[in-house]
């Protein structure tokens, strides 16, 4: 699976991670692809997973980083869940049980 960023660097200073299939995204296309130019803003990718998106992010000068409301809900909510299960087996583990 592959992940984007997308820089926008006119309306708010964010930075969004969407999965390469998300139909903001396109593969780093956009809705529009080309239309606007680099004017307002620029995809950053493809990388190879939320982790490095996500470090990537995180380096970019005095941005938000934020994830697609639309592309990334069922991947974080995925990845919390996995954590919490991954906290009951230590938990188990510790208790005994
Ligand atoms: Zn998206």
């Amino acid at each position: 699976m592959n992940f984007y960023i997308y820089e926008n660097w006119v309306a708010e200073k964010k930075a969004v991670i969407h999965r390469g299939e998300c139909s903001f995204c396109n593969n780093g296309e956009g809705i529009h692809p080309n239309i606007h130019g680099e004017k307002n803003g620029r995809w950053h990718g493809p990388f190879d997973s939320y982790e490095e998106a996500r470090r990537f992010a995180e380096g970019l000068r005095d941005r938000e980083v934020r994830d697609c409301k639309f592309c990334l809900r069922e991947t974080r909510e995925t990845l919390i869940d996995r954590f919490k299960e991954f906290v009951g087996v230590q938990r188990r583990w510790f208790e005994g049980k």
